[in-house]
């Protein structure tokens, strides 16, 4: 008997049922090529076809508008971090918003290819707030502004997007939380995230980037890692992670089927608030994030020790409640309920959290 468990980690993490289904369905035959996609050229038709409809949906999905273009690369979020300044690349200067763990790693490699400077920082507070910031905050010269949209262990994410001076283009990680919401693609000049939170298996990487942006490199840019070469050659120009991309290809056609972005960000909404509103009545565990800035995506939670943290973590699993610990940065309990997370998932979590606290309490 297969026995499916309500998988709560942070990434990878869980994918919608029914994309499983479909995706072993043709698995060892993909549409006739008598071979599964694991197994073909990126250069047959079959594999074409594939990263064809992902880009073409991922952009209607989107609403990416013409003037950007959509790459599906390899080396994860955490490559970008590395390319986006040698990219953009013209006055040597960008500045960034320090909102957690993936923003300051992204800071600290672009240090060593840019004068990158803190424009803000939430560190102070252990990032549980997204910094201030106004359009003095950043420098007029600056080639680009970075952010984290969503700040996946500290369970913060941005309501409201910082402005920028004239002509800066806002780069933002949506690594968890693209699809997740609405976003507006017009502005930013570039958006990308890694694909095994909300989109596929870990492998691909989304970048989208404006058309302007595209031709900023450093001179010392890598080939492969130069967003330039990949939109040159629709994402073909190297092998491409085929099989993450296909499983993007199902999973955007399955969000298109259920509405899109909007009725998934319905849900979303709905599935935070069951948690939200039972840690904030709860006497027992809490949520420590300024309350504006709280994530949709990721909900770190404490109860009222180390050892009752340990305690609930270990019953939950009996219960079928998997990979609920806390990032080692935060500790506790984090719950990272992303798209392919069912409302079933959250409400069996927010029982079994009721029921722990009568019993702890
Ligand atoms: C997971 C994550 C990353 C790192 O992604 P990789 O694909 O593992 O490099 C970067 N940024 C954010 C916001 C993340 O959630």
């Amino acid at each position: 008997m297969i026995n499916r468990v309500y998988n709560f980690s942070a990434g990878p993490s869980m994918l919608p049922l029914e994309v499983l289904k479909r995706v072993q369905s043709k698995l060892l035959d993909y549409e006739g090529s008598g071979m599964s996609v694991m197994e073909m050229s990126h250069r047959s038709k079959y594999y074409d076809a594939i990263n064809n409809e992902a880009e073409s949906l991922l952009r209607e999905l989107m609403h990416v508008p013409d003037n950007y273009d959509i790459i599906f690369v390899q080396g994860g979020a955490s490559m970008q971090f590395e390319a986006i300044p040698l990219n953009i690349h013209v006055n040597g200067k960008a500045d960034y918003i320090l909102s957690g763990n993936f923003s300051t790693k992204s800071y600290k490699e672009a240090k060593k290819f840019t004068d990158a400077r803190a424009a803000a920082s939430s560190e102070d507070k252990n990032f549980t707030y997204i910094p201030e910031t106004t359009v003095d905050s950043f420098r007029p010269d600056a080639d680009y502004v970075h952010i984290c949209y969503n700040n996946t262990i500290y369970g913060t994410r941005f309501t409201k997007l910082p402005e920028t001076p004239a002509g800066v283009p806002l780069v933002g990680d949506v690594s968890s939380n693209i699809l997740s919401q609405e976003i507006d693609v017009s502005k930013f000049g570039v958006l990308y995230g890694g694909a095994q939170k909300n989109v596929a298996p870990a492998g691909v990487t989304v970048v989208i980037v404006r058309k302007d942006l595209q031709d900023k490199w450093s001179d010392i840019c890598p080939t492969m890692l130069k967003w330039s070469t990949q939109i040159a050659q629709k994402s073909l120009y190297n092998t491409p992670p085929c099989w993450s991309t296909y499983v993007a290809m199902e999973v955007f056609r399955y969000l298109k089927e259920i509405g899109g972005v909007p009725a998934m960000q319905k849900i979303n909404e709905e599935k935070a608030k069951i948690l939200y509103d039972y840690l904030d009545e709860s006497k027992f565990f809490v949520n420590k994030v300024n309350k504006k800035d709280r994530s949709l995506m990721n909900v770190p939670f404490f109860s009222p020790s180390a050892e009752l943290d340990a305690k609930f973590i270990a019953e939950a699993a009996k219960e079928g409640l998997v990979t609920l610990k806390g990032h080692k940065l935060v500790g506790g309990m984090r719950a990272s309920i992303y798209n392919a997370m069912p409302i079933e998932g959250v409400k069996k979590l927010v029982a079994f959290m009721k029921k722990f606290e009568v019993e702890n309490g």
